[in-house]
């Protein structure tokens, strides 16, 4: 069993934790926290031994009454592999750390590219972090991306990507974030800082991104252009998506306008916290004009990297090929809406 220790149990180290205890060959060897919030509460009512983040605090756990396995040092040491999902810069932070114990590690996509040996995506490079000590799952948008700039490629080229990405202005937990009532050009230089994120992906693709942020939480939505080396009927290109598990193609059937009632539908088919680890594709907004294809996508930020998180994991240690591993991670986790 690979003993997975997360550091940093909130929006996204809580969904890897959950994720991690479902597979067949993995076990939660602890979490750390730096506080005694509701989320440490409940990492303890589930069960995970809570390790102390800063050793300053340590106390403040036990006056909360929640018990304290150690220091993180100790989870680390005794981890084969950590999952790092602290706030942006905190990774880095803590890499020496990690390199002192001589755990590997990964972080996720606040981190800068230049932190680790390989940035990862399972679809589209898995190979590329095996044996790796410091790898970097990419962002939710850069892995919303690369999900389907993968296949295209594969099967018919790619020249060039334009993706205007219209982006929540904070998780629906996150109550110091905005705009409240504005539309922001954000980044307001562009190109955007998202299309060389995607290359850390891809190193020969050609990509142009615009960002935007809006008053939602939901989800962030794209506006894509892939320009394809060969002219491609819109139904073939549906038909290549159909086959790839971690993208959902919304029937028009379903009746599902916006990212609303997409959280609605995953809340419904009773999807833990309503996460969608899908990209959702309007199956109708699949368009092409040319050699030009156009698609509208819903990316649920909170949860499309995490089962990223769980393929890095056993690319690292070398435990499955991409395939194997990508199925493993979609059965055990319900994956395919
Ligand atoms: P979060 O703030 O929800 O959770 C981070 C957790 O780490 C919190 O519980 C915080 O208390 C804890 N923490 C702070 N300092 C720590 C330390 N020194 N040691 C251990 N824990 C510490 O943040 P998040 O949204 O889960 O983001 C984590 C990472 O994932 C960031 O790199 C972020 O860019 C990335 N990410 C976030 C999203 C998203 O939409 N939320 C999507 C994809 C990737």
């Amino acid at each position: 069993m690979i003993q997975v220790a997360i550091n940093g149990y909130g929006t996204i180290g809580k969904r890897v934790a959950d994720a991690v205890r479902e597979q067949p060959d993995m076990e939660v060897r602890g979490v750390a926290k730096t506080r005694p919030n509701f989320e440490a509460e409940t990492a303890v009512d589930k069960g995970f031994p809570l390790y102390a983040a800063v050793e300053e605090r340590a106390d403040q756990f036990e006056e909360a009454g929640l018990e304290i396995a150690g220091p993180v040092e100790d989870l680390v040491d005794a981890a084969d592999i950590v999952v790092d999902a602290t706030p942006s810069g905190i990774g880095a932070e803590n890499k020496s750390m990690y390199e002192e114990y001589d755990t590997p590690a990964l972080y996720q996509g606040g981190e800068d590219a230049d932190l680790v040996d390989t940035s990862f995506n399972a679809r589209s490079n898995f190979e590329d972090a095996t044996g790796a000590d410091h790898v970097r799952v990419v962002s939710c948008n850069t892995t919303g991306l690369s999900r389907v700039i993968a296949p295209l490629r594969e099967a018919y080229g790619v020249e060039k990507v334009r993706a205007t990405l219209v982006r929540r202005g904070g998780d629906p937990g996150q109550t110091s974030r905005g705009p409240i009532n504005d539309i922001l050009p954000n980044p307001v230089t562009i190109p955007s800082h998202h299309g060389p994120d995607v290359e850390t992906i891809f190193d020969d693709l050609d990509i142009d991104t615009l960002g935007m942020k809006v008053p939602a939480t939901l989800m962030h939505m794209h506006s894509l252009n892939v320009t394809l080396e060969e002219e491609v009927d819109a139904a073939e290109v549906r038909d290549l998506f159909a086959e790839e598990s971690r993208l959902f193609q919304i029937p028009e059937r379903m009746d599902i306008d916006g990212s609303g009632k997409l959280k609605e539908y995953a809340l419904d088919a009773g999807r833990p916290r309503g996460d969608v680890w899908e990209n959702c594709i309007w199956e109708e907004s699949v368009s092409t004009v040319g050699n030009d294809l156009y698609l509208f996508q819903g990316i649920h930020q909170e949860s499309d990297v995490v089962p990223e998180n769980v393929d890095a994991i056993r690319a690292v240690l070398g435990e499955a090929d991409a395939e194997e591993s990508i199925q493993t991670t979609d059965e055990t986790m319900g994956i395919g809406l």
